[in-house]
Formats: C-alpha cells, structure tokens, sequence
C-alpha cells in the first residue's frame, strides 16, 4: 500500500518567558518539514510548571513564533490540559503490566540508587512485581514504567542508529506522588494524540527519544521519526548561554532584522543544501529534507546573519520598511520627523535599504534627511569650505538657484559641468557639498541627494553654511 499517511510535526515548547533562538530554529524545521510535504505543524505549549507557565510566559512564545511568520495550524494545544488524558494512559500501562505502583519512600529509591549504581545496572523497583495487595494502606505512591531488560535502539534521522543498553533505564517515574504526570510520559501522550509522525528538536533529548520508543512500544503505538538536532552555539563554539546575550528572538526583532532574514539565517544554522545561503520563503519550503540536517552544531556568526538580513532588506516592500524605520524612530525627539522629511525618506528607500543590513543601519542612512537644519560643521567637515571652498559653494548655489530639471541625473551632470567650469576635480565640489548637504551624516552619490532633498532644502542647507562661514560675502 502507497504510504499516503499526513505529515504532522509540532514545536512544543516550555514557557520560559522568551522563545529561544534554539527553539526558533526547531520551529522553523518542522514548519518547513510539514509545509514540504503538505502536512501540519502544530504547536504544543508545554505548561505543566504552573509556576513558570505564565499567561505571559505562554504569549512571549506565541508572539515570537508569529513575529517569525511561523503560523501554526490548528489551536495551540495547553499539555495540562490533558492532564486526565496523561492519567487514563498510566492507568492503560499498569493495566497492561507495563507500569505500576511504587510505594518506596525516598529514602529508598536513594538505597536502591546507591546499591544499583555500585552494581552497575538501572534502578530497578521492588514493587515491579510485588503484589499490589501488599500495598500500604493510604501510602504515597509513584507510578514507573517497566524500564526494557533490552536496551533500546532509535533509529534516528540526524544521529543514525543510536544503541543504549538497559542499564540506562532506570523504571521511570510516570506520575509523580503529587498525581502530576512526568514530561516523559505527557510527550508521548500528547505527539500519539495529536497525530504527530515526525519530531525534530534539539539534541538534548536524544536520550528522552530513547526512553519515549518504550512508552510507545508499551502501548502499541507507532513511533514518530526523530530528528535531533546539535544545539546551537555561541561565536566562541561553546553552547549558546545567557553568557553570549541575545538570547530570544525578540532581542533580533529590537536589533532591527527582519523575520524572513533570521528565517533565512537559522535555516542554514543546522540545515544544507549545496552551498546555498540565501533562500526566499518559497525556496526554503522546496528545498528543506530532513537529510539536509547537520550533524555537527551550528555556531552563530553575527556578520552572516547581517550578510543574509542585509539580502532581505533589499528585496522587502519600501513603505514596510519606512513604518518599520519609523517604529524604530518612535522615540527619537532630536529628529526632524515630519511630512516633508517622511516623504524624503520613503523616495529613497529604493537607495537606502541597498546600503543598510538591519532597521538601526537604514536609521543611518536616513539621517541626513531627518537631521534638524543647521549643520554644524566642526574639524574636518568644516576644513572643505576653507580657502576657497566657500566661494565655490557660493557659486554652486548661483547654479542650483537657476538650475530647471531637479533629477538625478541632470543634477550629476550640473554638477560635472560646474566642475569643468571651475577647472577643478570633483572632490572639491563634492566634498564641501556632501558637507553642506548632509552634515557629514553617510548619504548616497551627491546627485541622489540633490534629486532627494529638493530644490529648495538644497539652497537652504547651503545658505546655513554660506551665512555661518566668514569671507563669502553673503
Ligand atoms: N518542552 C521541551 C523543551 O522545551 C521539548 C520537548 C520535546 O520537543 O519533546 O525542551
């Protein structure tokens, strides 16, 4: 029979008050996967720590994930909500002699760690095969799995054929004392009923995979694919920590990329295809295959992810970027931000959004048109309208107050004739005007600025120098 089975992945994360740069990357992998292949990719929160599952713990993750473009499908799924599901599935196990009760104190399950330990082998319960008749009346009890005699093996999709021996196994404690089910057990539960075929997250739950295979081989149930990936690490190759800042995608989002550049970029933190680097939306669904997963960690390099930012802010929509540029400019009260100046800025977006890798660069490139007039020019800025500079300004601006077409290209040209006309090289026009016109603020050739700021600003910012430097005679 043709295997016409729906690929169902999911994120599930645990509210920690951020979503986490890892965990973003393990979103966007099983995002990709499912809309590969067609399928779903469903969103788990894993709230059974009430006390770290905070609305707020819980919207940080959502808000993340939809910033990202990572849209999940279907309702996100609350795991303590399923709590009396996780109960009736332990009930199933011990009915099914795969689980039972354990009533050794801690105390005992310590003696029986040390003991097992010094021998070499798992933690193994008394109470495994102890009649439950001899149970203690009104005693605590823990529910464990029947940990396999045989050792596991998981045939995962990054790591290959991974073997554990049993001695591995401790009988794992299903529910907890307090009737609270263990993340062990909720997560089978939770991936069996949400119908999930394929689970790929981070390497550090290489060994859970292990211990999950038992619970759904104990159940009859079919195993998902695993894929774990290596965790990421920090520029220094150590594993990515408080220590290296920057932790949640949020912190990205405040540093000015864009969700399709740090789309692009953890994609190819953990994921190859060829030597490819730059991928649209379109491309990545397309190309993503689990065989594509590394092996070895990624590493986050901040200059790549400029690099692959920077590809995306050329190719997004002008009047995007200018309200995301004025969000970023929200606070900023030392800056011209009015009609005039905004139309200036979204003119040139074509021109600035070429020369800028993140929102905070654009802000860069826009400020020498939202700069308040006048400009004072200190030190090397001022050193170009000195000696003969200031004359030649003047008589630049003699041309510019006569001069008809206010393109681009007819200004350059002015502006080359001007300097045939003064038998001079270009750098001594361009450079006391750059200095008027911009105040020494990074600007795009003199043509498009002329072309940008207009007639009328253009004489104006150079009547504040001219009026402000001795000897012009104005
Ligand atoms: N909630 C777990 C975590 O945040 C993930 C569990 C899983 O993907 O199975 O690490």
């Amino acid at each position: 029979m043709q295997n016409t089975q729906k690929i169902i992945t999911r994120f599930a994360p645990s509210p920690t008050g951020f979503l986490h740069i890892g965990g973003a990357r393990t979103a966007l992998f099983n995002y990709l996967f499912a809309k590969h292949h067609g399928g779903a990719f469903k969103l788990r929160i894993e709230d059974t720590d009430r006390e770290r599952s905070t609305p707020e713990a819980v919207a940080a993750i959502l808000e993340g994930l939809t910033w990202l473009g990572l849209e999940w499908d279907g309702e996100a799924v609350s795991q303590y909500d399923n709590a009396p599901r996780h109960h009736a599935v332990v009930d199933e196990l011990i009915a099914r002699g795969k689980a039972f009760k354990c009533y050794c104190s801690p105390d005992e399950v310590e003696a029986l760690r040390e003991t097992a330990f010094a021998e070499g082998r798992a933690l193994r319960s008394p109470w495994r095969d102890r009649d439950p008749s001899e149970a203690p009346a009104d005693a605590p009890y823990v529910v464990r799995f029947r940990a396999s005699d045989e050792g596991v093996t998981l045939h995962d999709a990054v790591q290959g054929e991974v073997k554990w021996a049993a001695k591995e196994f401790d009988d794992l404690v299903l529910l907890r004392a307090d009737g609270n089910p263990t993340y062990n057990l909720a997560v089978v539960v939770d991936d069996h009923d949400m119908g999930v075929t394929h689970i790929i997250r981070g390497d550090d739950h290489l060994v859970n995979g292990a211990r999950q295979a038992q619970i759904y081989a104990a159940l009859d149930w079919d195993l998902p694919q695993f894929a774990h990936i290596p965790l990421i690490h920090g520029p220094d190759g150590k594993k990515l920590s408080k220590r290296h800042g920057a932790l949640g995608v949020e912190a990205y989002r405040d540093m000015g990329y864009l969700p399709e550049g740090m789309r692009n970029y953890l994609l190819r933190l953990g994921w190859a295809h060829g030597d490819q680097e730059l991928f649209s939306d379109d491309e990545m669904v397309q190309a993503f295959s689990l065989s594509g997963l590394n092996k070895a960690p990624g590493r986050l390099d901040f200059d790549k992810m400029a690099h692959v930012n920077a590809h995306h802010m050329r190719l997004a929509d002008d009047q995007r970027l200018f309200d995301l540029l004025m969000a970023h400019l929200a606070d900023r009260d030392d800056l011209r931000l009015d009609e005039i100046t905004k139309a200036w800025v979204l003119r040139a977006m074509p021109i600035l959004k070429a020369r800028a890798k993140t929102i905070p660069e654009l802000a860069d490139q826009a400020e020498f048109m939202l700069k308040p007039r006048p400009f004072v020019l200190t030190g090397k800025l001022a050193k170009p309208l000195q000696d003969d500079g200031a004359q030649r300004m003047a008589r630049l601006r003699a041309v510019f107050a006569d001069h008809q077409d206010w393109s681009e290209d007819a200004l350059s040209e002015a502006l080359k004739t001007f300097a045939e006309a003064e038998e001079v090289g270009f750098g001594k026009i361009g450079q006391p005007l750059r200095a008027c016109l911009t105040g020494g603020s990074p600007a795009p050739d003199m043509g498009i600025v002329l072309a940008i700021l207009g007639q009328d600003e253009t004489l104006a910012r150079l009547d504040d120098q001219l009026n402000s430097s001795p000897g012009t005679g104005q």
